[in-house]
């Protein structure tokens, strides 16, 4: 009996599919100003969805700069803060970013940023002076970190091109127990193991031309994908569009030629360091900065619609013509 059992069962097992049969939980919610989903498969599913959801909450409250309890608000606020194990390793890794991109990407820039009304969506364009002024204060301002005691002169902190691939990694990073993770934090795409079904991973890139449709699809087995493009946020004057991503070297946005900029790398953190930097540097430069590195890979848009792929992407990367980039 007990075999016929076991036989019956096997055969079940077979006709459905029981591989695919892992369970899954789902979560949406809203948190660093971004709607966010997470999906974990296997069997402590349910935990660790939440747990996922507990460590974004608890990260937004050490990394925002607009809630006055946070220490980041303090630091900006004062001058000086002592900062969370997270906050302080995030900052440290924010500003060796800022060394390697050559200030493309810049986490002290926040005075700035605020001039343009970006974080509080009163939009206005500075006047030249005034971006003058600030461009010198920038010029001359410190940064320095004494453990995670941080003390600021001039410049002000902001991790909002980080924060989400920062908690992203960390999630990544915690729930080990999980078969596979799917995370989307607001764009910020993170994957974990094999798919229940064996399937590759799929992440829609949109066409910044239009962003109700995918441009194209990339294929993968693991890792981040984080996008940045001038059309996830901007206001228009007198017809003139300014987006939210700056170029520090001039205080304006960041207009070098490139409509969308998306980074894969297996760090979650570097990942959307890198695409707000790269979208800054614009094509040539951004060329040039990653046949320095190994770390990543790329997809370009360019403002008249070209699509560049850098070549460790060819095969993942399908849906449109493509230049392919090579070392
Ligand atoms: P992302 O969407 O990841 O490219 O991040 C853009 C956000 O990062 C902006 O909304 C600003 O808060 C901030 N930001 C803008 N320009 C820069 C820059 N050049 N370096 C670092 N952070 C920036
Ligand atoms: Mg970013």
């Amino acid at each position: 009996m007990k075999r016929i059992l076991i036989l019956l069962s096997t055969v079940f097992c077979l006709l459905c599919g029981c591989a695919q049969n892992v369970t899954s939980q789902t979560r949406n919610f809203f948190a660093m100003d971004t709607v966010m989903a997470v999906t974990v498969y296997g069997d402590t599913c349910e935990a660790d969805s939440l747990k996922a959801v507990q460590i974004v909450q608890n990260l937004e409250k050490q990394l925002t700069v607009t809630d006055e309890k946070s220490p980041i608000w303090q630091l900006n606020a004062t001058g000086e803060a002592e900062l969370s194990e997270d906050a302080a390793e995030l900052l440290r890794r924010a500003l060796q970013l800022r060394e390697e991109t050559g200030g493309a990407f810049d986490p002290t820039i926040y005075h700035i940023i605020k001039m343009w009304g970006f974080t509080t969506g009163e939009y206005r364009v500075p006047s030249e002076k005034e971006l003058t002024d600030a461009l010198a204060e920038h010029q001359a301002s410190s940064i320095a970190m004494d453990g995670n005691r941080v003390t600021v002169s001039g410049c002000a902190v902001d991790f909002g091109a980080v924060a989400k691939g920062y908690t992203a990694a960390k999630i990544a990073a915690e729930l080990t127990e999980a078969e596979a993770l799917n995370l989307s934090l607001g764009g910020n795409v993170q994957l974990e193991g094999t798919k229940p079904d064996g399937s590759l991973w799929r992440v829609g890139i949109k066409n910044p031309q239009n962003t109700e449709e995918h441009l194209g699809v990339l294929e993968l087995k693991s890792g981040a994908v984080v996008t940045s493009g001038g059309y996830e946020r901007y206001f228009e004057e007198n017809g003139v569009r300014y987006c939210h991503i700056l170029d520090p070297r001039t205080g304006y946005p960041a207009d070098a030629g490139l409509s969308s900029v998306t980074i894969v790398s297996a760090d979650g953190f570097l990942a959307d360091a890198l695409s707000t930097a790269l979208y800054v540097m614009g094509l040539e430069n951004a060329v040039e900065f990653w046949q320095g590195r190994t770390d990543f890979e790329a997809v370009l848009v360019t403002d008249s619609g070209d699509v560049y792929v850098t070549e460790g992407l060819q095969n993942s990367f399908s849906g449109c013509e493509f230049k392919v980039i090579t070392r």
